[in-house]
């Protein structure tokens, strides 16, 4: 038995190893890598003594125990991460507000607390009808519908809105409200009104704690894997041609028995031979976002304890998101210098932000009062082309059609971009080990 795995991120190798795990001979396996680093998305950069995520500032967390503590173990054991408090907020204007928003009304100033008050009671009565526990009127299709229906007008304006629309890049009409469902938690209107009072509601708390290795970045996890699967990985080799030969398949003109597939669905009409018409035009037309990431090193010798902040507002420049990098773990930055980490997403199909970005992104974090100009000691800048799957109208069916086509060949999707589902790299091992439970058996005894 042959296997080829494409793409060593988290996902492949993850599924090589619990493939190895349950029994299948590891030589059997070959992954192929196009970047010279294995680990996508979960890689981090070292840039003299700073160290950041390349995709965004990534935690480990997860409600599956059994994943979190494998996930662990690939970067050396429980020893080798630091466990911190999540303490994330969002910059509104001068003022600290806690997050979510509508836990955080109090930290408003009068005006815009007022409107959210008002426009959250408002929808939440509509929404809920005169007994105010059955809902009565029906999500809206469309984001930008649902956002007011869900949160009210003044949420909607002061924050949703802007924060959104500098995340997708997109109207927020055009894309839908599907995969909100389940991930934004619902907030007692009284624990909106205790907010909006001054008295403390915490909202959402599932990442409430959250680990990170002390040295070399998020990449820690993904250089573990990497390690044990040794030379079975081939790095700077992007695939280019996979098709079917008789029972088995080729690629790039060696021929294996089995393919699994980590790479983008959007990519694959250019590189996968037989795929239908239907499966091509779905996979053509999935959209996604890339994300631009401008670590910002400081002398500074220390920061707010903050995990991460949110900056809704033009002002405050294009990045939405602000990773207080070195706060993740002390191995992020040198001694007595700290780093913030910017995260800027651009439409995955059109052009990245040039070197210009990290310029603009420092005038916003000055106009947003979160450094001092001559505390910045250097930038760099990193561009990851997939980081958001975006869910325009019609994503379900694409994915289904796109899915089902590279299924009919009998390859395997795994992966966030393999099978476009907005995971996280816990659910990515979670799947992998799913995946490997139903493959081995099927492998091994037939
Ligand atoms: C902004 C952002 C923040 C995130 N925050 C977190 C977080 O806090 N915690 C968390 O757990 N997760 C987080 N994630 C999610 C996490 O990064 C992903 O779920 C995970 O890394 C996806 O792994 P994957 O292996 O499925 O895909 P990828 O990492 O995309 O791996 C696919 C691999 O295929 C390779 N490849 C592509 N084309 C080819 C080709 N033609 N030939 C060969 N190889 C190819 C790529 O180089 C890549 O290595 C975040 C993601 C983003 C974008």
């Amino acid at each position: 038995m042959k296997i080829a795995i494409l793409g060593a991120g988290v996902s492949g190798m993850s599924l090589a190893r619990f493939l190895v795990e349950g029994g299948i001979e590891q030589d059997s396996i070959t992954l192929f890598e196009a970047a010279p680093v294995a680990g996508g998305l979960c890689r981090s950069k070292r840039v003299g003594e700073f160290t950041y995520d390349v995709a965004g500032g990534h935690i480990l967390f997860s409600k599956d125990a059994e994943a979190m503590a494998w996930m662990k173990e690939q970067a050396g054991g429980e020893d080798a991460f630091v466990k911190r408090d999540r303490n994330t907020k969002i910059r509104f204007g001068s003022e600290w507000v806690h997050y979510p928003f509508e836990n955080g009304l109090g930290d408003l100033p009068e005006g815009p607390r007022f409107e959210c008050v008002s426009g959250y009671v408002k929808a939440w009565h509509e929404r809920m009808g005169p007994d105010g526990t059955t809902p009565v009127t029906e999500a809206p299709k469309d984001f930008a519908s649902w956002i007011r229906w869900r949160f009210g007008d003044g949420i909607a304006d002061h924050f949703m809105d802007p924060y959104n629309e500098k995340i997708w890049k997109r109207p927020l009409a055009d894309i839908t409200s599907e995969w909100v469902a389940g991930r934004v938690p619902d907030a007692p209107v009284d624990d909106v009104l205790k907010s909006a009072i001054g008295m403390r509601t915490e909202g959402y708390t599932h990442q409430s704690v959250f680990y990170y290795p002390k040295e070399n970045g998020f990449q820690a996890i993904t250089d573990g894997l990497a390690a044990k699967l040794e030379s079975r990985i081939r790095l700077s080799t992007p695939v280019q041609h996979v098709a079917r030969k008789g029972e088995g398949y080729t690629v790039d003109g060696e021929e294996f028995d089995q393919v699994i597939c980590t790479l983008p669905l959007d990519v694959l009409p250019r590189i996968v031979e037989g795929l239908d018409a239907g499966a091509v035009q779905a996979m053509e037309s999935l959209e996604y976002n890339a994300v631009t990431c401008v670590l910002v090193a400081l002398d500074r010798p220390e920061q707010p304890n903050l995990s991460w902040i949110y900056l809704p507002h033009t002002e405050q420049g294009p990045a939405n998101r602000v990773t207080y990098m070195s706060n993740y773990s002390p191995g992020n930055a040198p001694e007595g210098q700290t780093s913030l980490m910017a995260e800027i997403t651009s439409n995955g199909r059109g052009e990245a932000p040039g070197p210009q970005i990290a310029e603009e992104t420092v005038e916003g974090l000055l106009a947003a009062g979160l450094l001092h100009r001559e505390e910045v000691l250097f930038t760099d800048i990193s561009t990851s082309n997939h980081a958001y799957v975006v869910y325009d109208h019609g994503f379900s069916a694409k994915r289904a059609a796109a899915l089902e086509g590279l299924e009919r060949l009998g390859i395997v999707p795994l992966g966030r971009f393999g099978r476009y589902e907005y995971d996280n790299s816990d659910q990515c091992v979670i799947k992998a080990r799913a995946l490997a439970a139903e493959l081995v058996p099927k492998w091994t005894q037939g």
